[in-house]
Parts: structure tokens; C-alpha cells; sequence
């Protein structure tokens, strides 16, 4: 529908949601349209939230990623998609379909498992795991958003960037060839802006010029190494 250009989904409600109604962008897919319909289910039922528009909430693309705690806006787009995620994909059913180490195959598991999109799957993956992970999602080489996780490095692409020529992904991505490539040690500074971590990536390449690669930083914990000496402090005379 011409209506939806531009918003994944709507509410239509008051402030003391007195009733509410949800509209959900079905063009992409019945299980994006699912975690719209409960991403705005979330705003319904976190009556904090301010309205975002006169006759309720008007929620884009964007929104569905936010994971920023920021501004009232961000930070309510933000706990709208945790209770989205929660509700679709509960850590009681996410946990068992994940393997002892990352990989992006668990995503697709957990895509056919709990009927949500691949992404939301990517991203609980993410945010489930203890291991620190991000991920890069680009379409014919070029990226089209990304996704860190708690206590990954800055990422040196954003959006619009070619895939790092010197990355796995980019071979991936010439080679065309559906399915997954293993994980593999990849230059630190392909990605980051960082030389002292270990970097992994993995990547799922669609039929259709889509694909995402998993990012699986190993970083040195400097404070709790027991070889290093201590620190003598200096003194001022
Ligand atoms: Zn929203």
C-alpha cells in the first residue's frame, strides 16, 4: 500500500492508550511484518512511551534495529524492539538452537524454528552470546547497515562503503555462490581501527545479491593478565 512508503509499522492510539490499532508493512515478508506487529504491541504496552506522531506511532525501517539508549525517541524505539525480541524469540527457545561457538547457520536455524526474519535472528545471536560479535549486512558488495555488540571495536565501514577488498566477505560476495562460508581469521584492521585483536568472520551469501557477515572479535584483556607486571607508580620529588 502506497500509505506505508517509508514506515514499517503504525499504532494508532492515544497517550492512555485508551484503544489501539496496529498496521504492519506486509511488503517485505510475513515474518519482518511479525516483529513490526510486536514491536508496536511493545509501544502499546510501555505507557511511558510518548507518542511519536498525533494519532499515534510511526515507526520506519530504522527504528526496528535501534539498540541505542539514547534521546527519548531512540531509547523508546530501542525497548520496543528488546520486547519485541523477547517476545519472539525467548531465551528458552534461542538458547537451544545456538552452538557451542558462533556461527550464522545457528541464525537460519533459529529463523525456521520461531518464523521471524534471518536479521532479528542474526541480531539475538548477537546480543545472546557471550563472545563479542557484530554484524554487517550488505547487498551486491556494498554495505548496508551494521550491528555491534557490547564491547566490539569501532567498525571502520558504514553504510554505502564497499565490503574491505581484503576481507572473506568481499571474496564471498565475488564468488557468489549461495550458502555459508566457514569462519575464518581475518585482518584486524579489514574491519577495525585496532591491531591487538584477534578477528573472525563468517559469512552467509543469499541467491539474491543480499548477504551478512558475522564478526567475532577476540579481544586482549590486558587488566586481568596474571603475567603482566605491575604497573610501578611513579613518585614526585
Ligand atoms: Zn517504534
Amino acid at each position: 500500500m502506497d500509505r506505508f512508503d517509508g514506515f514499517e509499522g503504525m499504532l494508532l492510539t492515544d497517550q492512555v492508550r485508551s484503544t489501539g490499532a496496529i498496521l504492519a508493512n506486509t511488503s517485505k515478508g510475513y515474518r519482518r511484518a511479525r516483529f513490526t506487529v510486536a514491536h508496536e504491541l511493545g509501544h502499546f504496552l510501555m505507557e511511558r512511551h510518548e507518542l511519536t506522531s498525533d494519532g499515534g506511532f510511526t515507526c520506519r525501517a530504522q527504528d526496528m534495529r535501534e539498540t541505542r539508549d539514547g534521546r527519548q525517541h531512540v531509547r523508546q524505539e530501542s525497548q520496543a524492539n528488546q520486547f519485541a525480541a523477547e517476545l519472539l524469540a525467548p531465551t528458552y527457545l534461542v538458547t537451544p538452537l545456538l552452538s557451542p561457538e558462533p556461527d550464522l547457520r545457528d541464525a537460519q536455524r533459529m529463523r525456521d524454528h520461531l518464523d521471524i526474519s534471518l536479521e532479528v535472528c542474526v541480531r539475538r545471536m548477537i546480543g545472546g552470546r557471550d563472545e563479542v560479535l557484530a554484524a554487517v549486512w550488505s547487498f551486491k558488495g556494498e554495505v548496508r547497515y551494521l550491528v555491534k555488540g557490547s564491547g566490539f571495536p569501532y567498525v571502520t565501514v558504514s553504510r554505502g562503503d564497499r565490503l574491505p577488498p581484503i576481507s572473506a566477505a568481499y571474496r564471498a560476495v565475488q564468488n557468489a555462490q549461495p550458502g555459508f562460508t566457514e569462519f575464518a581469521e581475518a585482518h584486524p584492521l579489514s574491519w577495525t581501527s585496532r591491531t591487538d585483536v584477534d578477528l573472525y568472520e563468517q559469512t552467509r551469501m543469499s541467491n539474491n545479491g543480499h548477504a551478512v557477515t558475522l564478526l567475532w572479535a577476540d579481544i586482549p584483556d590486558d587488566d586481568d593478565d596474571p603475567d603482566r607486571p605491575e604497573l610501578s607508580v611513579p613518585t614526585f620529588r
